[in-house]
């Protein structure tokens, strides 16, 4: 199947002083444009031309895999926002599984911040459910997707540095702490 950039649904500016205008437009524009265009290229005529996404992340290694998973990734990425946070924090079950898991939601964000700023390279942090419904937050490198171990992406914190560099520099960390603002709990909670 010939795969095709999200649309945002929100404007490129709306995200404010936590992702710029500039940013977004690079990001999905250029960066998550130029992964759909390769992994387009790519699949022609393998056995990956007709499969969904899904199956191409979980399946496939080297440059498909590199691709496809940068797309899974990215649209998890970009569709967890929301320019106005709608509730700050988690409600109902997941609520209640972060607490079990975590202790609390704060102590959950610590861990999720020191997993993102201790990751080395290029990367991505994780909150996913087991098939188990537990909850774990993990570290993979590159385009790694939790899929890949049969867990549930839910929540992900893009680290590479093409995702701040323009508004932060080094300050990942900085950035880290600024996304919160922005996730839409309720897509989150939706993806369990
Ligand atoms: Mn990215």
């Amino acid at each position: 199947m010939t795969f095709e950039l999200i649309h945002l649904p929100y404007a490129s500016d709306a995200l404010g002083s936590v992702i710029s205008q500039k940013t977004v437009a690079f990001h999905h524009g250029k960066h998550l444009a130029t992964y759909v265009s390769n992994l387009n290229n790519l699949i022609t005529g393998t056995e990956f031309e007709n499969a969904d996404l899904e199956t191409i992340v979980k399946k496939s290694e080297g440059g498909i895999f590199n691709n496809a998973g940068q797309i899974l990734n990215h649209n998890l990425y970009f569709l967890q926002f929301s320019p106005v946070a709608v509730v700050d924090k988690p409600a109902g079950k997941l609520a209640q599984m972060i607490d079990v898991q975590f202790g609390s939601f704060a102590n959950f964000q610590k861990e999720f911040e020191m997993a993102g700023t201790s990751l080395f390279g290029s990367g991505w942090v994780w909150l996913s459910a087991g098939i188990d419904g537990t909850l774990k937050i993990t570290k993979e490198v590159n385009a790694g997707n939790p899929l890949r171990n049969g867990d549930k992406p839910l929540l992900c914190f893009d680290v590479w540095e093409h995702a701040y560099y323009l508004d932060y520099q080094n300050r990942r960390a900085d950035h880290i702490k600024g996304l919160w603002a922005i996730i839409d709990w309720n897509v989150v909670e939706g993806r369990l």
